[in-house]
């Protein structure tokens, strides 16, 4: 997708830490870190919005979970993490490509 920060650091076009890559999905380190571990895991297809989700699409985000499970200690997220997928205005997406947030590595404030 043009003007897509996220298809444009997949295509290696903008520079981020790249974590994890595989076929269906990245997980990268957050620019604006708002706890001591945030990272987003963004599916490879551009995708906006949830109610967008083709079929397929379940299943990577089913991957996404299981594969931060099995990295859990490997990503510093010894004990737990909160995943948050913001969603149109009322929820502050400012990224149009579905993405999930990852946040841990220290005690995290309840909302
Ligand atoms: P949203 O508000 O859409 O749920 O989340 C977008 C996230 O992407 C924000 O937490 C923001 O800090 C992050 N972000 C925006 N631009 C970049 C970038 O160029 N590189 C990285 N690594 N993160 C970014
Ligand atoms: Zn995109």
């Amino acid at each position: 997708m043009d003007n897509c920060i996220f298809c444009k650091i997949r295509n290696g076009e903008i520079k981020s830490e790249i974590i994890y890559k595989d076929e269906d999905f990245m997980l990268i380190k957050d620019i604006e870190p708002q706890a001591k571990i945030h990272l987003l895991a963004i599916p490879t297809k551009h995708i906006g919005l949830i109610e967008n989700m083709p079929e397929d699409y379940v299943t990577i985000i089913g991957k996404v979970m299981g594969k931060v499970s099995h990295m859990q200690k490997k990503l510093g997220l010894t004990n737990g993490y909160r995943l948050i997928i913001n969603q149109g205005k009322d929820a502050n997406q400012t990224v149009n490509h579905l993405h999930i947030h990852i946040l841990g590595g220290e005690k995290l404030k309840d909302f």
